[in-house]
């Protein structure tokens, strides 16, 4: 009985495999919804990077994006708060102390808007550090998409734990 069900013709994966052999060509014009966010994935993560350009920082410059419904609501880059000067590190070289990161600007400006990070997926150069995961897990942003693995993971961890969507993309050139 069970051997019968398995010779069972299946000509759905007669039609797959021809089509993969014989017409290759299909598959290099046919855009799939999947390989369409992968490469918007990749061009607003190259736009996140061009962003942290913006960044005073001497040690590091990170970037963020934030999308929600095809549009950029948001962005930021690592620096001091509004009103202090661009100058992040102090005399030892070490970052001060309330340098944000360009998550937490991207998600602090979205407060002083008219807009609403719900459902939000967030684009950042930099894995998010815990401080930032917090931030986004509270700002309702329901993606993250980044690239660099920061030294410490538990950011990362932590947004996975809230169920977020977390995309690595290795490199965005
Ligand atoms: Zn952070």
């Amino acid at each position: 009985m069970g051997r019968k069900d398995n010779l069972k013709f299946d000509y759905r994966q007669l039609i797959s495999i021809n089509i993969y052999n014989f017409v290759p060509e299909i598959f290099h014009t046919m855009e799939t919804s999947e390989n369409k966010q992968f490469n918007l994935d990749r061009r607003y993560l190259r736009m996140a990077r061009i962003w942290a350009e913006n960044s005073y920082c001497q040690r590091r410059q990170v970037g963020a994006l934030v999308v929600k419904d095809k549009m950029i609501i948001s962005d930021g880059y690592n620096g001091t708060p509004s009103g202090f000067e661009n100058i992040c590190e102090d005399e030892n070289d070490a970052t001060k102390p309330y340098v944000l990161h360009a998550e937490a600007n991207a998600i602090t400006k979205i407060a002083c808007s008219n807009n609403n990070s719900r459902g939000a997926t967030l684009y950042v150069t930099a894995s998010p550090c815990i401080e930032c995961a917090k931030l986004i897990i509270q700002a309702g942003i329901k993606r993250v998409v980044y690239s660099q693995q920061y030294r410490l993971d538990d950011g990362v961890k932590l947004l996975e734990k809230a169920n977020i969507e977390m995309v690595y993309v290795e490199t965005i050139d």
